[in-house]
């Protein structure tokens, strides 16, 4: 056992480490991005004050239903009931309208610290439908190879071609046979909902189970696994597999709710693991350990080495935060994804 000191500027010297870090990202995410809402000000809804912010609160009313409870109890009557399909195809349409108009501002946003502080290797798998995690790794792919994007519910604004398995903004091409990517679907938080039903969405949900196979470092933020969703625990638990199964790894969760309520959440993944809980991204092992994440938890756990935790910097311009980024990526194999 080392047990010596790794500062930052060494550790930025290494990049050795083939597994992934996944992450997973949930509304809470979005909402700590864009506390208060995007440039145009639109505000990022929740789940509880979704039919309101999309103004679906007089047509829920006057079909009989209670537009104040938890969309995801609104949209399972709605989608329970044949009669009201009209007024299932309205929410979809507002849903995909509000959504895919929300824009990132021009200053930083931890979505872009997201995509800039994870490799080509590492996965993002969000659950959100609003179009930030796209244009994040848009905007910044010139800077480094992007994570490996995983939309678990579809998203308003990215599309697929199935045959080429490749996805990008809905109405560009495909860059290998030329068409237009179609539109995904969006999908509900019902309780029934069944994950395979879609080619597009199994596939996103294949590589998730292949990524929490593989990953060496879990973070969870903003996620908070309701339990109307049953059937991504489920695969979220097969996936992980028991103790037994598991190399030595980190579980993250970043999330402002009380720490006890998200171990009990989360204790079918984190029993007699190593985990850790922050409600500030910034404080997270990504907001320490930019773009070196596995090789931090690897040196800390396994050489028993001690790291020195640097938040990283609070960049007010996007040219100082993308120039801190191509700096960490110059220490990297340039052929390294
Ligand atoms: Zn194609």
């Amino acid at each position: 056992m080392a047990g010596g000191e790794v500062s930052w500027d060494e550790l930025k010297t290494k990049s050795y480490f083939g597994r992934p870090h996944l992450v997973i990202l949930g509304a809470g995410a979005s909402l700590a991005a864009l506390p208060d809402g995007d440039p145009d000000g639109n505000r990022l809804p929740l789940m509880n004050d979704l039919a309101k912010a999309l103004d679906l609160e007089r047509p829920l009313l006057e079909s009989g239903l209670d537009p104040t409870q938890n969309f995801e109890v609104v949209y399972s009557q709605l989608a329970a009931d044949p009669s009201l399909a009209w007024l299932r195809e309205m929410v979809e349409y507002r849903v995909r309208d509000y959504f895919s108009r929300l824009r990132l501002p021009q200053k930083p946003t931890i979505y872009d610290y997201l995509v800039l502080s994870l490799r080509g290797k590492d996965y993002l798998a969000t659950f959100n439908w609003d179009p930030f995690l796209f244009r994040a790794c848009w905007r910044h792919h010139d800077i480094a190879p992007m994570p490996q994007c995983l939309y678990l519910h579809g998203s308003t604004i990215v599309g697929y071609c199935l045959e080429d398995r490749t996805q990008g903004l809905v109405g560009s091409e495909c860059s290998v046979c030329g068409r237009p990517f179609e539109q995904g679907p969006l999908l509900y938080p019902v309780e029934d909902k069944d994950y395979t039903a879609h080619p597009y969405i199994d596939a996103q949900w294949k590589s998730l189970a292949w990524a929490l196979e593989h990953a060496y470092v879990v973070t969870i933020f903003g996620y908070g696994a309701p339990g109307s969703d049953a059937a991504a625990i489920q695969i979220m638990k097969e996936a992980w597999g028991g103790p037994d199964k598991r190399n030595l790894e980190e579980i993250e969760i970043i999330n402002v709710l009380p720490e006890e309520d998200l171990i009990e959440t989360w204790s079918p993944f984190i029993h007699s693991h190593h985990y850790q809980v922050t409600d500030d991204y910034f404080s997270s092992l990504l907001g320490a350990f930019p773009r070196r994440t596995c090789e931090a938890m690897w040196e800390q756990l396994m050489e028993a080495n001690f790291l020195e935790y640097r938040p990283v910097p609070r960049f007010d311009t996007m040219d100082e935060l993308r120039a801190w980024a191509a700096e960490i990526r110059s220490h990297e194999k340039q052929d390294d994804a």
